[in-house]
């Protein structure tokens, strides 16, 4: 392969597909089948859009254009059917992307479309499919309990690149939205809102493109406060989770640097003030250390902090990983967590472990590829 830098399709919206098609002489309707190829249909290359003419296609790869579908380079199926893809772009970068075939449980309660279909009906597994998509490839928030902190942050992807692992992965499992109901996360490796103007365009294009519905989709932060106002802004969001992990400004210093920058005090208000729509909720997640983070005295520190807010706390228990210098708490001591914020009226949800054998659950995403034998 050359390094000659390709230009990419994917990525590009509706009106730029067909400003490109006009500038290279294309009627501007071929803009709108590019579109429908890239994200409908999923083709992987230009040869395959057999809407356009033959020397259209032979044109676009002689100006060095690609559709920039990234590639499946491995994937681990968990014995739980979490499936973990590693996912390579153009310049031998390559981040994961989970698909979780029953979701997490994380959907609950939190007034979405997949929350209530929870409650109504549990058994109705096949609507909870959801995707945990990455946003940067690596991670600078340097969070002490997970994994992908390791790796530092390389770059951040590029909004088609965000896209393309919800378009590969689609097309691995041969799912098809709007018919098969899919729920999106961008809770995978990296701040999605340290790489907010990317991730926010492919927000808009797997709505409009993709047909993946806003109400779909949650994004979570580890508190980057001025950019959850920016989401309360925007016409078309997901819904928005936040990282809060610890009840009060000494222990989340330590546990999430980032606090030194934006307290709690500042991220609470902003949650406070984020703007919700109708039956929607806030999701507080926070991963259970043990002896750390969840003893009853921070469960109830935690109620008190919150209190008002209309949101769910979604507890995770820390899932493992070499380095990282947390215990699981046991069962337990994370049911008696639960119990306590339920009593002080906070709906409080436990994230079943998905793909734990694989390195798929949250905190563990950092591209591993050797795996023990099972
Ligand atoms: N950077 C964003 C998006 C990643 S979401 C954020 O931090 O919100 C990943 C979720 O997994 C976060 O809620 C994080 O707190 C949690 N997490 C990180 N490491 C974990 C671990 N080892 N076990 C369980 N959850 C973890």
């Amino acid at each position: 392969m050359t390094e000659e830098k390709q230009t990419v399709l994917l990525g590009l919206t509706l009106r730029e597909l067909t400003e490109f098609v006009e500038d290279v002489g294309q009627p501007s309707y071929r803009g709108r089948q590019l579109y429908e190829a890239l994200y409908r249909q999923r083709l992987g290359s230009a040869e395959q859009i057999s809407t356009l003419p033959q020397e259209f296609r032979q044109s676009l790869r002689q100006r060095g254009l690609s559709l920039g579908v990234p590639t499946i380079e491995k994937k681990f199926v968990s014995s739980d059917g979490t499936v973990r893809y590693l996912i390579g772009f153009g310049d031998g970068q390559s981040v994961e992307t989970v698909w979780m075939p029953e979701g997490d449980d994380g959907e609950a309660g939190d007034g979405s479309e997949a929350g209530s279909e929870i409650e109504k009906a549990a058994g109705r597994s096949w609507d909870r499919t959801t995707i945990c998509v990455s946003s940067q490839v690596g991670c600078a928030v340097d969070c002490q309990f997970c994994l992908t902190a390791l790796l530092g942050v390389k770059r951040n992807l590029t909004a088609g690149e965000i896209v393309g692992q919800v378009c590969a992965v689609l097309k691995d499992q041969n799912f098809s939205p709007p018919e098969n109901r899919v729920n999106i996360v961008f809770m995978g490796m990296g701040e999605p809102f340290l790489n907010y103007d990317n991730f926010m365009r492919a927000v808009r294009l797997l709505v409009e493109g993709v047909g993946i519905p806003e109400s779909r989709m949650t994004v979570s932060t580890a508190g980057i406060v001025p950019r959850i106002y920016d989401l309360g802004a925007e016409p078309v969001r997901p819904k928005l989770a936040i990282s809060l992990n610890a009840p009060n400004d000494e222990l989340r210093s330590r546990l999430m640097p980032i606090n030194r920058k934006w307290n709690l005090e500042k991220l609470v208000a902003a949650a406070r003030d984020f703007p919700l729509r109708n039956r929607e909720k806030l999701t507080f997640e926070y991963v259970l250390l043990d002896e750390v983070n969840d003893s009853a005295q921070s469960a109830r520190e935690l109620g008190e902090l919150i209190r008002g807010v209309r949101a769910k706390v979604n507890l995770i228990a820390l899932n493992p990983g070499p380095g990282i210098a947390f215990q699981t708490p046991a069962e337990n001591r994370v049911a008696q967590f639960q119990k306590i914020l339920i009593a002080a009226g906070v709906p409080t949800f436990v994230r079943r472990p998905r793909g734990r054998d694989i390195y798929a659950a949250c905190g563990q995403l950092k591209r591993t590829v050797e795996l023990a034998a099972s």
